[in-house]
């Protein structure tokens, strides 16, 4: 039987990369694409081929509509089967308070987190829906437990990107169900990855640890495990489901 072929946005580091390798373990074939991190790209699809997955990388920039297109055409070119989508590719700008918020700085992350998020969906739907000859599917969107929690005094604006992610995850899910195609949601809390010292807050998963729960940041591993859940037939009858992996928090 032929491999699955999954595509994740950002698969070069943080969770895309934890997602992209636990994806190589379970059988998948890989697309990852990345925006300026090729070398890390590199490292993650030589340790998934390491696992016996085939593995192509691409640049893309999710924020651009022609990047998403041609990421889209390399995977048409080089795999010619879509099976799953992992919407991992994200940013929160700068922390801060919006009212110090620059324009461009929401414009980006809106662009990326949003608009980027949803032509990718769009695209996977075209490939994977039964009324267009695709065999179905499944989407994982990341999104994040700021949604809910509102990321006040750090990134409103990013939480209301992740806002938006839970109703593409929703709607998509009940558009999309009578077309084979799954769609879910992992909304991570606070993650040990580059993404905190790339806002400025390098300290931010120390800092915030006594408030968790379980009392400790969460690791890009443990949400690939639910990702991962989440694309297999175990999560069959699991659609628009948005799934806190937070640690309790
Ligand atoms: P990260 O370590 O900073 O990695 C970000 C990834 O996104 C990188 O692979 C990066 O590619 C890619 N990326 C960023 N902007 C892009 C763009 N314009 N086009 C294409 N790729 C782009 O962050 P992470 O923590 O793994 O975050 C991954 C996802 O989890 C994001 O959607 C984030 O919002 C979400 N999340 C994270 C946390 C957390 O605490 N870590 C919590 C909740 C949700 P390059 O390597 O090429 O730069």
């Amino acid at each position: 039987m032929a491999r699955k072929v999954i595509l994740v946005t950002g698969g070069g580091r943080g969770i895309g990369a934890a997602v992209a390798l636990l994806a190589a373990r379970r059988g998948y074939d890989l697309m990852l694409s990345y925006r300026t991190e090729r070398t890390r790209a590199e490292a993650v699809a030589a340790e998934a081929h390491a696992h016996g997955a085939r593995v192509e990388i691409a640049a893309a920039d999710v924020g651009r509509d022609g990047d998403v297109m041609r990421l889209y055409a390399v995977l048409d070119e080089r795999f010619g089967r879509l099976d799953a989508l992992v919407n991992n590719a994200g940013t929160v700008g700068r922390a801060g308070p919006l009212a110090d918020a620059a324009t461009d700085m929401i414009k980006d992350v809106v662009a990326i987190n949003v608009t980027g998020a949803i032509l990718c969906a769009r695209e996977a739907v075209r490939r994977m829906a039964s009324s267009r000859g695709g065999r179905g599917g499944a989407i994982v969107n990341v999104s994040s437990r700021a949604a809910e929690i509102g990321g006040a005094g750090e990134w409103v604006h990013y939480a209301a990107t992740k806002g938006a992610i839970d109703s593409l995850t929703i709607g998509l899910a009940r558009e999309a169900g009578g077309e084979g195609i799954r769609v879910n949601a992992v909304a991570p809390g606070v993650i040990e990855t580059e993404i905190h010292a790339a806002a400025g807050m390098p300290d931010r998963p120390a800092r915030l640890s006594a408030g968790i729960p379980l009392g400790r940041p969460g690791r890009a591993e443990e949400v690939a495990e639910l990702v991962l859940w989440l694309l297999s037939d175990a999560a069959s009858y699991v659609n628009g489901a948005i799934v806190p992996i937070g640690g309790g928090r």
